[in-house]
């Protein structure tokens, strides 16, 4: 039987039970971002926005999800974690591949990691310290030479060269610097096209996402080897920090300001992306934002026509090595650069849709096909993001009440409704999470969301005249 909503309130118990065991630094570093999708005989199925996150839960704490969801769920006999929209990567197998089964956005052929030791770890034996130096692993088509520059990214690019130029000791232009820029836009390329360039200088380099420089540091905290992963970190030449939006919790963000001002104090050069502008970084506190604003701010813009054509140049080239018999011609590129505006990323789902069809069915890739076959991906392009702040507006324009009223304590009739409904649209028109939601209106808890979202799905299903309101404010807010 699917619970589908009825379990989130089980759910939502579990996680409250997680937060008490495990406290609330751990809890929100690892929780707040993974969600019921569905509980189907006795197997509770939560999906996770990284296949880190998934593996890193899995190792640690999957036998107490199973007991707590035993105790909060009826017959419960397992647990299943998979990655929200990221399937399987189109590989070399294409054989048994299912076509459904492809994630589009990912890039033709399999990334190659490299080994991960960036510089060889100093003298030292620790081997927590051998650990952090390993960071991340590295893909090594991210380079400097296969990074197409134009209008929306030269800055970005003179940037990161600089900062993989910097030598230790001499002093730093810019630190740190913090290229910021919207999903497919080329920050991880970057990041590690500096790391390359700074490692094959000789450089200590560590790239860590955020995501794993938590999960070193709470790692460290249990093995009690905190003091010699600090002091690890702070003999590095160059510390590149990938989707900082991601770091949350306040011990670690404490651990991440300390080094970080280490770090730039020492001369020491440090480099961060993130989605979003620093103060825009909801999880992350005033003193860590300050000493990010202070460095180098430089955004990354969509790409041009010209630099869409040259990615996908690069990337037709690689399926090629992958796929020798591949045909593209220039008026199907010429196409897809002038359709596809959005990203690096929705290019390479481009291709690799083509790739992946061409393959399957042997169909040649012509203008029709192509036209087919990327539809919906053109269809998505329309979407852009919503603000919570729109939503806000909006909605408190047609129930005529002041945004402060709206984000008030006040709990009459007339504030409530039109509260929950633009928290209720916050959550299904945003991917922000339950406890960001609350923060946005007026600092609430994160059940708070979770009861407004419940109760005006419950109208809107039971009621007419509110679903078309919904849609309505929907469609004022989407405009
Ligand atoms: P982000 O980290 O900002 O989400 P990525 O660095 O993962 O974006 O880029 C998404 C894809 O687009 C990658 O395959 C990347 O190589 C490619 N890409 C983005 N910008 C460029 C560029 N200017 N030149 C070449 N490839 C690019
Ligand atoms: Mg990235």
């Amino acid at each position: 039987m699917t619970l589908g909503r009825a379990g989130q309130e089980e759910w939502g118990r579990v996680k409250l039970r997680l937060k008490a065991e495990l406290g609330e630094d751990v809890f929100s570093s690892w929780f707040t971002r993974v969600n019921l999708e569905s509980c189907d005989n006795g197997v509770v199925n939560l999906s996770v926005p990284t296949q880190f996150l998934k593996n890193w839960l899995q190792g640690r704490y999957r036998d107490r999800l199973i007991r707590i969801c035993q105790d909060e769920f009826d017959a419960v006999r397992n647990i299943e974690f998979f990655v929200r929209g990221a399937i399987r990567p189109l590989g070399m197998g294409l054989g048994d591949a299912e076509p459904q089964n492809v994630d589009m956005r990912q890039i033709n052929v399999p990334p190659k990691p490299v080994p991960r030791v960036v510089a060889p770890p100093s003298a030292s034996e620790n081997r927590e310290a051998e650990d952090v130096l390993a960071g991340s692993p590295l893909d090594q088509r991210y380079s400097f030479d296969n990074f197409i520059e134009g209008k929306s990214n030269a800055f970005a690019l003179a940037a990161a060269r600089r900062a993989s130029d910097q030598r230790p000791g001499e002093p730093v232009a810019f630190n740190p610097l913090y290229l910021q820029a919207a999903v497919g836009l080329g920050k991880t390329h970057l990041l590690q096209a500096i790391a390359h360039q700074a490692r094959a200088a000789g450089r200590r380099v560590v790239y860590l996402t955020a995501e794993h420089f938590m999960y070193r540091f709470v790692a460290a905290l249990k093995s009690q080897s905190a003091l010699a992963f600090k002091d690890s970190l702070r003999a590095i030449d160059l510390l590149l920090i990938d989707d900082l939006q991601f770091l949350q919790g306040k011990q670690i963000q404490q651990e991440f300001c300390h080094t970080l001002n280490s770090l730039i104090d020492n001369a020491r050069q440090v480099v961060v992306a993130a989605d979003r502008p620093p103060v825009d970084l909801e999880a992350v506190d005033e003193r860590v934002k300050s000493r990010l604003a202070g460095g180098l701010l430089v955004e990354i813009g969509e790409p041009d026509y010209d630099m869409r054509r040259k990615i996908l140049n690069i990337r037709v080239a690689a399926a090629k090595r992958a796929f020798p018999t591949l045909v593209v011609s220039d008026a199907v590129l010429d196409y897809v650069a002038q359709n596809v505006t959005a990203s690096g990323r929705d290019l390479d789902g481009a291709v690799n849709r083509l790739v992946h069809q061409n393959q399957l069915t042997g169909e040649e890739i012509s203008l029709d096909m192509a036209e087919l076959a990327l539809r919906d991906l053109l269809r998505g392009k329309e979407t852009r993001r919503v603000k919570i702040e729109d939503i806000q507006r909006v909605v408190s324009k047609h129930y005529n009440v002041s945004k402060a009223d709206m984000l008030s304590a006040r709990r009459t009739q007339t504030v409530v409704l039109p509260r929950q409904i633009a928290m209720y649209l916050s959550k299904t028109m945003t991917p922000r999470s339950l406890p960001e939601i609350g923060r946005r209106f007026g600092n609430r808890d994160h059940t708070t969301v979770l009861h407004a979202v419940r109760k005006i799905e419950a109208l809107s299903n039971a009621d007419r005249t509110m679903k078309e309101l919904l849609d309505a404010l929907k469609r004022q807010i989407d405009a």
